[in-house]
């Protein structure tokens, strides 16, 4: 099967330590953030994990993400926080799903679904404190016409939260996220004189639970990339496991097709970008851009094996890079398993390759294609294959 010839391994042993790990940081609720896929690391096996690891909420984008998990069985308090007038409301209502809320208009469709299908939605209330992306914002009326349109259809809806998202936590330098806390303690009174106290608070993303005091982690950390092992800034906060004993839990690798022995003067892939400085040997190896692999790459990363780094040469093409395996004869040969990141033994990592790639860890494992098929492992891992 040609699914075999490259595969992301996901070690869900980690994702449970992490789990562990933020628990003993704080005192608020976890809630695993599993949108797109996962962060591309698999929604049902990492969403099931988390919990058995102690997370008590699921928090997804999109609404069709949430309906997966129960579609899967999977029952605990589950919000989508990116649900548009015109979204399936009735079907998230069947389904228990909390609905985060930014407009009058997006809240009335979700009280009309709550009259059709006899079911009390229960809303997070999104409120913009300084990102301006999604939420109600204080000013134009937006945030008192909400206030009084709630307050108007108190009786048919559940204030199950209130929350907002920061902008620039990964950024322990700034004052910020102060400021934004300050403006959301405003909307936050505001909410209770209107008489409509919700029962739980959430603000903080990864960057804010692992950088910030308890006591503004309110009642739930949306815990995303740390989850994950990764951490939300490398140059700022530092690597995920040093800093804050993460474990990364993605391993990305690929079978070698071809190794040969090619001489200096050579320009290597498209374009004949890199030439070649000395005879040595080239990696072909089944991995590209098609597959998620950016392709601005540079030799500043590539692949390793069992520890031993074979850098990038040339351009990264649809389906396969060539790797620099050095001028002494080789002992990787064709078949061969390559890690390209996440291994433990000294390869490159996701961050290693984010930063080559001019991107940060969220996009390189949010962007691996579908066609590179998920291998789940509860063990720890060792560098080597399990195929
Ligand atoms: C993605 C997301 C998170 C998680 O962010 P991380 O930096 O991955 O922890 C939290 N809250 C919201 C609203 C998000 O969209």
């Amino acid at each position: 099967m040609s699914s075999n010839l490259r595969f992301v391994q996901i070690n869900l042993a980690a994702i449970a330590a992490n789990v562990k790990t933020i628990k003993h940081r704080t005192t608020a609720d976890v809630l695993a953030v599993v949108k797109a896929d996962a962060y591309g690391h698999g929604i049902i096996p990492v969403a099931r994990t988390a919990i058995q690891a102690g997370a008590s909420w699921l928090g997804t984008a999109l609404l069709e993400e949430a309906v997966q998990l129960r579609k899967a069985g999977i029952e605990v308090p589950t919000i989508a926080w990116l649900t548009p007038p015109g979204d399936d409301f009735e079907a998230a209502l069947k389904l228990n799903i909390d609905l985060s809320v930014s407009s009058i208009v997006q809240l009335s469709e979700i009280l009309d679904a709550g009259s059709k299908t006899g079911i009390k939605p229960r809303i997070h209330i999104e409120v913009d404190t300084g990102m301006r992306r999604g939420g109600i914002l204080n000013t134009y009326n937006d945030w008192s016409d909400f206030l009084l349109y709630l307050q108007s259809k108190q009786e048919h809806v559940h204030v199950v939260g209130l929350w907002t998202h920061f902008a620039r936590a990964d950024e322990p330098n700034t004052q910020c996220t102060q400021e934004q806390l300050n403006v959301f303690e405003q909307y936050s009174s505001e909410l209770q004189d209107a008489g409509l106290a919700p029962e739980f608070i959430h603000v903080c993303n990864s960057a804010a639970t692992l950088t910030r005091d308890v006591s503004d982690h309110k009642s739930i950390v949306r815990f995303g990339i740390g989850m994950y092992g990764l951490s939300p800034d490398r140059g700022m906060l530092g690597d995920a496991t040093d800093s804050f004993g993460l474990r990364p839990a993605m391993q990305l690798k690929a079978k070698v097709v071809q190794v040969k022995k090619v001489s200096k003067g050579s320009a290597v892939g498209y374009g004949g970008t890199q030439v070649l400085k000395e005879d040595t040997h080239l990696g072909v190896v089944m991995l590209g851009y098609s597959d998620g692999i950016p392709r601005h790459a540079t030799s500043a990363v590539g692949v390793s094996f069992n520890g031993v780094k074979a850098p990038l040469v040339g351009r990264v093409s649809m389906d396969q890079i060539s790797v620099d395996l050095g001028a002494a004869t080789p002992t990787v040969k064709a078949g061969d398993f390559a890690t390209v990141f996440g291994g433990v033994d000294g390869g490159y990592s996701i961050d290693d390759w984010a930063n080559a790639c001019k991107t940060i860890n969220y996009e390189l494992v949010t962007r691996i294609a579908r066609r590179v098929r998920r291998v789940y492992s509860e063990e720890e891992m060792d560098g080597a294959g399990v195929l």
